[in-house]
């Protein structure tokens, strides 16, 4: 298998302000600070990936302003190829206002601009990279249509592909059926299968429902607990790593990125979400989502410490 990975999906610019709480609606907080920073689950995720060792190929669309430019120059400085990464005439990029309370706990409102441009002939302008990817990761930022689209693709090809459901929105069982590697968190299961997800046995009874749609291999992400998998060759909790949150913004997005870099690696299922549990792990530790993605080097010196 070729171990390229394509990562399909958006790129924001994330705004982020430190408050002690999360205003309530009509209420006005004082004195945070305030933050730029590289995001969008889509470009996220390729950080995540690049930084994790992938060698990765981002499909999305940007504005053709400041924004994108500077999206488009950190892609670059991470060794992500940008070939297909579209500089969009007619949309802004996307922006993602972000409140951070003291607690490390979020709260988002993101304008997606020509995230929602991306288009199935974007994927099949991209075919050629896509048919010999060793595997596709997509979340849910861009159009239905266009992940249908790139699942398909992939699917014919026998290239696997991980769906990362965020924001949380109900799927058709014709896509989960083209799905590998399903990764909702607890919000997001919930919303798939209408089973509430507050510990362990729910996790498994909602990783089933969708494993019964069609999935093959479904991941549940349980933030500090870790992560419930369930597919053909691992059941059962994959425990998370013990650190201090400062701010949990992309914690799904380093897990979903490394994630795809151990499995294309070859790494069985359950070291490869141990793996990706560490590198979530440490990018709660930091703030802006994709600042706060790890390195190699550091999610393999934090796994031998964790094991002493
Ligand atoms: P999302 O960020 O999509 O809401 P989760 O909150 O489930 O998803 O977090 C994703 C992964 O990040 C978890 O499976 C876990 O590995 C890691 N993680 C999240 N929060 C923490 C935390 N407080 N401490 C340690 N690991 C965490």
């Amino acid at each position: 298998m070729d171990n390229k990975i394509v990562v399909i999906g958006s790129s924001n610019t994330d705004m982020i302000v430190q408050t002690p709480h999360i205003p309530r609606p009509g209420e006005t907080i004082l004195g945070g600070t305030f933050n730029t920073a590289a995001g969008g689950k889509g470009a996220n995720q390729a950080v995540a990936c690049a930084r994790a060792g992938g060698k990765v190929t981002f499909i999305a669309r940007v504005g053709n302003d400041i924004f994108g430019e500077q999206a488009l120059q950190g892609f670059q400085r991470e060794g992500i190829n940008v070939d297909f990464v579209t500089k969009d005439e007619n949309a802004p990029s996307g922006v993602a206002l972000i409140i951070v309370d003291e607690q490390g706990e979020n709260s988002i409102a993101v304008a997606s601009g020509a995230n929602i441009n991306l288009s199935a002939s974007d994927v099949q302008g991209a075919a050629e990279v896509i048919q010999s990817a060793g595997l596709v990761l997509m979340q849910l930022e861009i159009p239905l249509e266009t992940i249908a689209a790139a699942s398909n693709l992939a699917t014919e090809n026998n290239v696997p592909v991980i769906l990362n459901p965020a924001p949380a929105q109900s799927l058709s069982d014709a896509l989960l059926q083209n799905i590998t590697i399903l990764t909702p968190n607890e919000t997001e299961a919930e919303m798939l299968t209408g089973i509430g997800v507050q510990n362990e046995a729910d996790a498994h009874k909602a990783a089933q429902a969708l494993h019964d749609k069609g999935v093959t291999t479904v991941i549940i992400t349980l933030g500090a607990a870790g992560a419930y998998v369930l597919g053909n060759e691992f059941q059962g909790l994959i425990p998370g790593f013990q650190v201090d949150p400062v701010d949990t913004t992309a914690a799904g997005d380093t897990f979903n990125g490394t994630l795809a870099v151990a499995l294309v690696e070859g790494m069985p299922l359950d070291e490869a979400v141990a793996f990706a549990n560490a590198a979530a792990a440490l990018s709660v530790t930091m703030l802006g989502a994709q600042p706060s993605a790890p390195h190699r080097k550091t999610i393999e010196q934090f796994l031998k410490e964790s094991k002493c």
